[in-house]
């Protein structure tokens, strides 16, 4: 496993460089990332090339690798030179991914500045870009040389973009410790500890990861909360409402798989209200109609079909606990869609 410090980067960044003996250093960061927390990093670093690229998802293309590749090769790097992702899970997935496959793999660190890319993205080594319309279609597993984590930077960060990543700590908690889920429900967004969520939400993906690096078995109960999650946030996008962030669309999942494991009796209606209710006074925004539900359906029967396989998925079976490869039919995720339409219709 990768280390991961969680500490103000002016320590653990300095500390990460006298440990290796790199030929040179690259930085990555988008717009924001530029604006806002490079300047922390400006002043610790010796020299360095800077890749600055345009913020949002719509960069994750191979066009940007390409990129990030020119400047490697017009700095002359070689293979004992260094990347420094500074950036959400955008920078840490493309940056990543052009390290791993630059003259076959240099090394790269993670500097995660969203709270989606500290608790969960930049822990686990799975790298890539889209590809096509396809999310995640191109790329590689490659542990990062290290993660510097810095719960400061979460400071800047939009508040939408926080309560999308506090989507992830809620799964983490949900899937793998009930104390903790009772910790975080009895708060508000704004009344969170940070630093001490990053680090339990950490140490719970690296757990999972460590067991399961490729996903054959257990690390696919991370999955919680996306079957349907995701083909929420997919068919967001083909409509002219306003686009789901990624924790928005998974927020959904999580309440209607939730609803799906108390039909199958793996879990009871305390844990299941406690679920449904948290998540409306945080995400309460997210509606879904009548309308919405057979094309949502159809797109998670479409992507399971693609695999051949009957649908499995990951369902929660008690406080803090995931089984995976559930089998599960169309019917019973329609009812789980269902049950998340009628709490706000
Ligand atoms: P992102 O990288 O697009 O960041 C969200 C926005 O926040 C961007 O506009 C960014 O510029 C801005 N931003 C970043 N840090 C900031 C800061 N400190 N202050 C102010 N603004 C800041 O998106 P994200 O939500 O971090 O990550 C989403 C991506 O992560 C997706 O592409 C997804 O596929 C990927 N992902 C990967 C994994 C994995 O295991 N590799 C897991 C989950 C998600
Ligand atoms: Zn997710």
């Amino acid at each position: 496993m990768s280390t991961v410090t969680i500490a103000p980067i002016a320590e653990s960044l300095p500390a990460f460089l006298d440990s290796y003996d790199f030929s040179a250093i690259a930085v990555i960061a988008d717009n924001h990332t530029f604006r806002y927390c490079y300047p922390e990093l400006k002043t610790i670093l010796p020299k360095h090339t800077l890749v600055r690229i345009k913020a949002g998802e719509e960069q994750k293309h191979i066009a940007t690798c390409e990129l990030i590749w020119d400047a490697l090769t017009r700095a002359n790097f070689d293979r004992h030179a260094l990347v420094l992702n500074l950036g959400g899970g955008v920078i840490g997935d493309m940056g990543g991914f052009c390290a791993a496959t630059y003259k076959r793999g240099i090394a790269f660190a993670q500097i995660p500045t969203t709270l989606l890319a500290q608790v969960d993205a930049s822990v686990g080594g799975k790298l890539g870009i889209d590809f096509r319309g396809y999310k995640n279609h191109i790329g590689v597993f490659q542990l990062p040389n290290t993660v510097l984590i810095d719960p400061v930077f979460l400071t800047t960060l939009p508040e939408r973009e926080l309560r999308s990543g506090f989507a992830e700590i809620i799964k983490h908690c949900l899937i793998a410790d009930a104390t903790m889920w009772d910790e975080i429900r009895r708060r508000d967004l704004d009344e969170q500890d940070w630093s001490t969520l990053v680090a339990h939400s950490v140490a719970v993906k690296q757990r999972v990861v460590a067991e399961d690096p490729t996903e054959k078995g257990l690390r696919k109960i991370l999955n919680f909360g996306h079957t349907l999650g995701h083909a929420v946030e997919t068919y967001f996008l083909t409509q002219p409402r306003k686009r789901l962030l990624h924790g928005e669309a998974i927020a959904v999942g999580m309440v209607a798989e939730a609803f799906m494991a108390f039909q199958k009796k793996m879990i009871d209606q305390d844990l299941l209200t406690q679920i449904e209710e948290y998540i409306f006074a945080v995400y309460g925004n997210v509606r879904l109609t009548d309308e919405d539900v057979e094309p949502v359906l159809a797109l998670t029967l479409q992507d399971k079909k693609n695999r051949g396989k009957e649908v499995r998925m990951s369902l929660l079976d008690g406080p803090g606990s995931c089984a995976f490869d559930v089998h599960v039919t169309a019917a019973e995720m329609r009812r789980g869609l269902e049950f998340y339409r009628g709490l706000n219709k």
